[in-house]
């Protein structure tokens, strides 16, 4: 996969991100809230789903 881009997104730093990625080798985004839709216009800098990684793990 590519670097995953908009390393400037607030996903980076959210329990509900999931990097995907197709077979041309590019790497998207995409969200697991349940509430929210799995792809958001990037990049995100405002989110109420919003929850902060931790450590080994994804949302507390
Ligand atoms: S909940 Fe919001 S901030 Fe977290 S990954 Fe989904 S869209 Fe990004």
């Amino acid at each position: 996969m590519t670097a995953p881009p908009f390393p400037d997104s607030l996903c980076h730093r959210c329990g509900h991100l999931r990097l995907s990625g197709n077979r041309r080798g590019s790497t998207f985004l995409a969200c697991d809230h349940p509430a929210l839709p799995r792809y958001l216009p990037q990049p995100v800098r405002a989110c109420r789903g919003f929850s902060p990684r931790v450590a080994g793990g994804g949302a507390p």
